[in-house]
């Protein structure tokens, strides 16, 4: 079937003046960028665009499906606390449950513009193929594209600081070394299972791997990884150098940086994505570079977590291809990817006094969309609407407030645009949302249903809750204590 998208304005790479654009759709793909009110076969399915900038769906580099339901459940963490919480706030997860708060994480994405993600699916303690697949199965159910990577460890975060266990009192101790971490052998087992069965299209939906953090896998695990991804030719998505106290760990267990330690076990690559990358140097910065690996910057999450600020600017300089992401919802919580990318050109500013230096309007965009496209390994679907790309738009209301008056169209995409100005969106050439609302979706049952889960989950993680609780002054003293140590590279704002 063919559709015309006509009467509106179009705002993609290479066209950043948001000039008046018809749009041609053939099936999922687009045909061809027309002349306002050009002609075509007369059997052509019309959609009208008057006052409405058409840009390509946002992605969104970096999100954790099974932890959308922990919105609005935590203040203060760092990153540190939210590891040592993991079991309470990310527990107790049924496959129904995990498909629930997949689905919840996919409808708030698409109701505010994004049409792709990569999320790192967290199970405790292994993955297994039923919860990717459900996860799979909710992005396809409502209908956005996803690289679904089982997100995965072989060392407890206990045992993956050196000398936290040490510095437990009695009674605790034994008890954090009583917790254990699943085998590498059966996550990887479970991750070739799910692959070599995967039966979702892939264009839409395709498998990764997440070994979690590099001081949470071990080397056998990390080769492991690397060449099952390179056996099945999918994706590697890495937490690298998120805190302070993880780059402090890095050369005190491996007697090099972290990137340093995945270079040597050859794990970037073109198809690695590094999460966060905030402490990281300039020989890390090559490194990636010269490796042809992405980077999704959080920085949303970076600030809420008090990570750091990542050097986004530095980073593209060098060649890295830059994503933008959200991160998961306890570190979040929304997962607007408008708001993260206005995040991304903020937080450049607070960096130096030279504007030249800080993310421009275009730089940010790029990276939400072809950036994040490229992140994802889908550059040459997503991330721009050109002729052959995906049909994958957002329709901006230019007459909702944040166009009110309309001055220069990516800046208003940018700076303004929170969600709200997204009128339609579309996949594949079909339409997802209308008139603000996604299609299909009952909000009042839906809210039902996750108010439902959460009261299930906070019973079943009561013991959860309280034997994490018990380790937090612990892990609250110590990593503190790390994070003040002196580290060669500084990305706190004003340290
Ligand atoms: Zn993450």
């Amino acid at each position: 079937m063919k559709q015309l998208i006509h009467g509106g304005r179009l705002l993609t790479a290479g066209r950043l003046d948001g000039t008046p654009a018809d749009l041609l759709i053939d099936g999922d793909t687009i045909a061809a960028v027309l002349r306002p009110g050009e002609s075509v076969a007369a059997d052509t399915k019309r959609i009208d665009a008057t006052n409405r900038l058409l840009i390509p769906g946002m992605v969104n580099a970096h999100t954790h499906a099974t932890v959308a339901l922990c919105k609005g459940l935590v203040d203060r963490w760092s990153l540190e606390l939210l590891l040592n919480g993991y079991p309470w706030s990310a527990g107790g997860r049924t496959v129904e449950t995990k498909y629930l708060s997949a689905k919840i994480g996919a409808i708030e994405m698409v109701r505010k513009g994004c049409t792709a993600c990569y999320d790192l699916v967290a199970e405790i303690p292994t993955p297994s193929v039923e919860g990717v697949k459900a996860v799979a199965q909710a992005y396809s159910d409502v209908g956005m594209r996803a690289v679904v990577a089982p997100m995965m460890a072989d060392t407890t975060f206990y045992r993956a600081i050196p000398g936290l266990i040490e510095s437990m009192p009695p009674g605790l101790r034994e008890k954090a070394e009583a917790v254990r971490a699943a085998p590498y052998d059966v996550s990887l087992a479970t991750c070739r299972t799910l692959i070599e069965n995967w039966s979702f299209e892939h264009d839409r939906l395709r498998p990764a791997l997440g070994p979690t953090i590099p001081h949470h896998c071990s080397d056998a695990f990390i080769v492991g990884c690397r060449d099952l991804a390179k056996a099945h030719g999918i994706g590697v998505h890495m937490h690298v150098a998120e805190s302070k106290v993880q780059a402090v760990v890095g050369p005190r267990k491996f007697g090099t940086t972290l990137v340093g330690h995945l270079r040597k076990l050859g794990l970037i690559a073109p198809n690695f994505t590094a999460a966060h990358a905030i402490w990281i140097d300039d020989d890390d910065v090559a490194r990636l570079a010269d490796a042809g690996a992405s980077v999704a910057h959080n920085p949303g999450s970076n600030m809420k977590l008090g990570s750091g600020l990542a050097a986004a600017r530095k980073m593209r300089d060098r060649g890295i291809t830059i994503g933008i992401g959200t991160d998961g919802c306890q570190s979040s919580d929304n997962q607007n990817v408008f708001e993260a990318m206005r995040m991304a050109a903020f937080v450049s500013r607070v960096q130096g006094p030279d504007p030249r230096q800080w993310l421009s309007a275009e730089e940010a965009f790029e990276a939400a969309t072809k950036g994040g496209a490229r992140a994802l390994g889908m550059e040459n679907l997503i991330g721009q609407l050109a002729p052959g790309f995906k049909a994958d738009v957002v329709f901006l209301d230019l007459t909702s407030i944040n166009y009110v008056p309309l001055n220069e169209p990516l800046y208003h995409v940018v700076f303004v645009e929170d969600g709200t100005g997204v009128d339609r969106v579309m996949v594949g050439g079909r339409m997802l949302v209308d008139e603000g609302k996604v299609l299909g979706v009952d909000m009042i049952k839906l809210a039902a249903e996750a108010n439902g889960a959460t009261k299930h989950l906070a019973k079943v993680n009561a013991a959860a809750r309280e034997f994490v609780r018990a380790f937090e002054p612990v892990v609250l003293d110590y990593c503190v204590g790390l994070a003040r140590e002196p580290y060669h590279v500084r990305q706190w704002c004003g340290h």
